[in-house]
This record gives C-alpha cells, structure tokens and sequence, in this order.
C-alpha cells in the first residue's frame, strides 16, 4: 500500500525497491552502483510489454539475468534495468531419430537446465554444468567450457529485436555463434525471450547399453579427471559431477563460501592472433589453431619501443592492414592460433592471489583469469586490476587482452 493507502502497482513497488539497490545486490562480481528503475518480467508477455514501455520512455534499458557476465561501474545504471525472470520447459520429439527438442524460456537457470536434461537423458549440455547465470543469455557469448558449447545443441531463438513489436525467430546460424561471441554480444539490441535446443535422446541406446552415455568426451583435462581417452562417451551423470569438481576446484562454481568464486568468471577471453605472432612466443606457450575468425589487436613489441607515438600509431597500422589484406585473399587468409589467456597473464609476472597495494580486488587464488572481489570492492578497483593485467600482457607480449563480461559505465 502506498502512504495514501491505494494499492500500490508491482511497477511502481518494484521502482520505490530500486531506489535502494544496488548492481553489487545483483550481480555475481558484487560491484556497481545503483539501479535507477528496477523492473522484472516473469512471463513472455510481460517481457515484451517491459521492453516495449522501456523503449517508449526514451531513456536508456539494458537487460540482466543471473548478473554473473556484468561489471558495472559504481555510477550505477541511469535507466530502466529489466530482470528476466519468465520460466518453462517444454520438451517435443526431435526431427530425427533419437532427438528432442528443447524450448527454454530466458529466466531459467542455466544449471538447473543441465541437471535437467542429464536426469532425463538428453546428451549434449553434460559438460556445461555449473555455468552459473540465465539461459536467455547463453547465447549471448556462446556459451562454452570443457570441450561443449552452446552451438552444438542450438537450433535458434525467439528474439524480440529493438524497436520491434514481436518476438521472432532467429537460427543459430543467423546469430553468428563464434568462441564467446554473437551477433548479440557484438551489438544486436534486443531480448532472447526463449531458446531453442536439439539434444541427443538416449532412451532407445540406454535399452541396449544399460546407461545413458554422453557426447564423446573432448577435453583432455575432463577425460583424465574421468580415467577415459578423448573421444570415449562416459555416462551423462558421471561427467556432470567430474565437471563440477573441476570447476570447483577452480573457483568456477557459485559457492557462498568460496570468495574466488566472487567473480564474472573468466575475466579475458583468449586472444586470437595470426600464426606469425604466436610463433614469438616461448616454445611452452599453449597455442591452438582455430577457424579464421577476427584476429585480435597485436601490437608488436618493436614498436612499442619506438620513441614516436606516430611512428609507432603507423607501423601498427601497417601491420593490421597487412593483416586484413591477407585475410581478404580467401585462399591465403593466414592461419590464426588461440592463445591461453591464463598463460599470457602468468608469464607476464602476475600471479594467483594478487593484487595492487590497498586494493579490495584481487586474482582468484586458484585461477589467473578470475578477477575476484575480496570484499567490499567498488567497481573502479575490478577495472584497476583489469587495467593492470591489459598492462602487462601487452608490454611483456604486445598482445591486447579483451574483457568476456559485458562492461557498463567502466573504462577498460
Ligand atoms: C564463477 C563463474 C564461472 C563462469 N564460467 C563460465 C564458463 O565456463 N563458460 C562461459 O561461457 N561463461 C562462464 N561464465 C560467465 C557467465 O556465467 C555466462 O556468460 C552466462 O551465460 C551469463 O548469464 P547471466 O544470465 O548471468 O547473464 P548476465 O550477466 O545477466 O548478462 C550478461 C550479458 O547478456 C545480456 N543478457 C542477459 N540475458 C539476456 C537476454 N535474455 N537477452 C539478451 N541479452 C541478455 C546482458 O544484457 C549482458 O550484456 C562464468 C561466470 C562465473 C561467475
């Protein structure tokens, strides 16, 4: 009730809540500043009025699921903040033999969509377990850890597009699914309202075999953790729990207990470089080739060393053009290689555990590439650490290293 005693809307209740809350309440890195309108959607339609009233304002909206992607700056937000919060699960027979498919509304929790589909016996997301966040924004970045990723198993979305008046539906190829990157990520405005999935059902094979297998294992760290060869399948259950101890062990599951899981995951995704640079690396950096894909800024140490800027600003411009000229030739785009991030930030100097003189942020203690909160941290100490690893990596290697969250109101 409002202090007039008229019932009060769950708008304006939720308006008066935000006034008192924070980005730090809402998201898994515990930073950010206030939220000037704070309004959630716990069904389809209530989303697209959401985002429809939202746009009808004018003023600026962004959308939040389980805030576990985000570093907000300690400003906060000027605009209307949109929680999804909409359920469902609705599970048909697949096109083909021995699928089914998945519609998985946005605000599901990704987890719980994982521990879902093994119990039932639909393989495909077993190595995604303890993704923390939404489903709605696994698309987003392409979600991807221990040999899986989102695009295996996405056939599309429904998509509510900036300035549209309904939902419609995308195909994963329309969305552009790269290594922790999409359309979306890349600047499509809009809403995922539900997403569509195509998994594996093992109900016929576990008639013969007894059990339900998953996809064949692809990640060394997950066989070895499992006692298996790459390329064996291993029951959905069993690598579940595997990745979720691995994760564990790593600071990568939520834990309340664990402040190196006071984090947006990894911080840095891992920079994509043309072969003729990884190759001036040291001989034990890990390296994987990769499909052409942008490659990342490299910035040659020789030039860093320059004593003019211009001189420098112009080598560089060279290089990168060298780059596009090559990657234009079809035939002859240079190969590009995937460097570990994790790597890079070690050899650069800094370590598990660190952080700058006085400062509440600090490298996860059993990960290089997790920014932690240690507590109380603002936002601008996250960006400082962030800055400083940027830092050294590029000094140290001439390589840029780019942040994985979505980045609000902070200079990186
Ligand atoms: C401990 C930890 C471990 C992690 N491990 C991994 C990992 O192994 N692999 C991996 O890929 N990621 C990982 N992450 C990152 C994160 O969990 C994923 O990116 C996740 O998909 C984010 O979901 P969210 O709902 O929390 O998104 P949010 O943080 O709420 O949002 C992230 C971005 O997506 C946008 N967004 C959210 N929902 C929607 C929607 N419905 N429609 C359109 N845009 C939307 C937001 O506006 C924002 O730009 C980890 C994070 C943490 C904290």
């Amino acid at each position: 009730m409002t202090e007039s005693g008229t019932p009060e809307t769950t708008h304006a209740a939720e308006e008066r809540e935000a006034r008192a809350i924070r980005f730090a309440d809402l998201t898994t890195l515990r930073v950010g500043g206030p939220v000037a309108r704070l309004v959630t959607a716990t069904t389809p339609d209530e989303l697209v009025e959401l985002v429809h009233e939202a746009e009808a304002s004018g003023e600026p909206w962004m959308v939040l699921g389980g805030g576990s992607n985000v570093l907000v700056g300690d400003d906060g937000f000027d605009g209307t903040v949109i929680r999804i919060a909409t359920r469902g699960i609705d599970v048909r027979p697949g096109d083909e033999d021995g699928t089914v498919h998945l519609r998985v509304q946005a605000g599901e929790n990704w987890d719980e969509l994982v521990a879902f589909t093994v119990e039932r016996g639909f393989a495909g997301l077993e190595a995604l377990a303890g993704i923390p966040g939404s489903v709605g924004a696994s698309p987003v970045q392409n979600i991807g850890a221990y040999g899986q990723e989102l695009s295996s198993a996405l056939l599309g979305i429904e998509f509510l597009g900036e300035g549209e008046s309904e939902p419609r539906v995308m195909s994963a190829d329309e969305l552009e699914l790269g290594y922790r990157t999409s359309v979306l990520k890349q600047g499509l405005r809009g809403v995922v309202v539900s997403v569509d999935l195509v998994l594996h059902d093992t109900t016929a094979e576990r008639e013969v075999l007894g059990e339900a297998l998953g996809t064949p294992v692809a990640y060394a760290q997950l066989a070895n953790a499992l006692g298996v060869q790459l390329g064996d399948r291993v029951p959905l259950a069993r690598v579940r729990e595997a990745v979720l101890a691995l994760r564990a062990g790593k600071g990568m599951v939520l834990d309340p207990d664990d402040v190196d899981s006071v984090s947006a995951g990894s911080f840095f995704t891992n920079p994509i470089v043309p072969e003729r640079v990884a190759r001036t690396l040291p001989g034990d950096a890990p390296r994987w080739y990769v499909e052409p894909e942008e490659p990342d800024e490299v910035t040659p140490l020789a030039e860093l060393a320059a004593e003019s800027p211009l001189d420098a600003f112009l080598a560089h411009q060279a290089e990168l053009e060298q780059v596009e000229e090559h990657a234009s030739d079809g035939a002859s785009t240079p190969p590009l290689v995937k460097l570990s991030a994790a790597w890079l930030i070690e050899r650069s100097g800094i370590h598990r555990g660190f952080a700058l003189p006085g400062s509440r942020a600090g490298i996860s203690t059993k990960h290089t590439l997790a920014l932690t909160n240690r507590g109380g941290a603002s936002a601008e100490e996250v960006a400082q650490l962030a800055r400083f690893v940027q830092q050294r990596v590029q000094a140290e290697f001439g390589i840029v290293l780019h942040p994985e969250p979505t980045v609000v109101g902070v200079e990186l």
